[in-house]
């Protein structure tokens, strides 16, 4: 394990942390992420993910997707870890301003947070999309073929698929928080997920710490990279 002091300083003198996150925050949880060996993207489907978590596969095909989405993408019942938990307490301290996630899970919410950005949604709001009636993920996971309403639409998970855009209100809150943050930690995300990747360039400070099991594309623009698993570094910060 590399030394911690430094980051173990930023945060105490830190003010308005932001944490920006992907899957890999959640994997110690027990939810696979999608690019590591055992991730998503190296098992066998028919088509890629990509395609199949795409919004005109979504209306061409959505017996098949609700599928994918049952067995792959609604991770229901497991519990915040060490890092969901960490960050929930500086919120409640005053440390944090905003964790922005590019997660669907919830679990932000489950460890106490309040201040959490949903880039990419949540599989914990479904709507119809004829009535709008709002339906548990429960409901989503216990349907069986393509979930519908009791109207007989079908139900759309409110999480952004592949051609969609994201919600413009959560992007301007996310730059915003960045542009204001004292120390942006970035972890487990492999920063090639677009638009979301794009938000490190807001950060105008010098205190840009990136925690991530592999490399990414933006390891030289940090100001600390730690190549480690996110709960042993959160373990150790104050
Ligand atoms: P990704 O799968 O592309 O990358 C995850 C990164 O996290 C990898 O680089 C991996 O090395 C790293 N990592 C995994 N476990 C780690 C750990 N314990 N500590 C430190 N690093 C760890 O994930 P992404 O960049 O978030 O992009 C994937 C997209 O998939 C996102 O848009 C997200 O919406 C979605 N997704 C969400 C969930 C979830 O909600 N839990 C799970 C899978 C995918």
């Amino acid at each position: 394990m590399e030394n911690l002091e430094k980051p173990k300083t930023w945060v105490q003198e830190s003010k308005r942390i932001v944490f920006f996150g992907g899957a890999g925050v959640s994997t110690e949880s027990g939810i696979p992420d999608f690019r590591s060996v055992d991730g998503l993207y190296n098992q066998k489907f028919d088509y890629p993910p990509e395609t199949i978590i795409s919004h005109s596969f979504f209306l061409k095909n959505p017996e098949y997707f609700f599928r994918f989405y049952r067995e792959k993408m609604l991770p229901l019942g497991f519990s915040p870890n060490i890092t969901h938990k960490k960050l929930a307490q500086w919120e409640e301290v005053g440390k944090l301003t905003a964790v922005i996630t590019q997660n669907i899970d919830g679990l932000h919410q489950k460890a106490g947070s309040h201040r959490v950005l949903e880039l990419h949604g949540s599989v914990l709001r479904n709507y119809c999309m004829k009535c709008h009636k709002s339906y548990s993920a429960e409901y989503v996971k216990n349907s069986q073929g393509i979930c519908r309403c009791d109207c007989g639409g079908i139900i759309k998970p409110d999480v952004v698929l592949y051609e969609e855009s994201l919600d413009s209100q959560v992007l301007e809150k996310s730059i915003y928080a960045i542009a204001q943050c004292d120390l942006l930690i970035v972890g487990g995300t492999s920063l090639t997920v677009y638009p979301a990747a794009g938000l490190l360039r807001y950060y105008p400070g010098h205190r840009l710490v990136l925690i991530n099991r592999d490399e990414t594309p933006y390891d030289n623009q940090a100001d600390l990279v730690l190549h480690e698993s996110l709960g042993k570094v959160f373990e150790q910060l104050p």
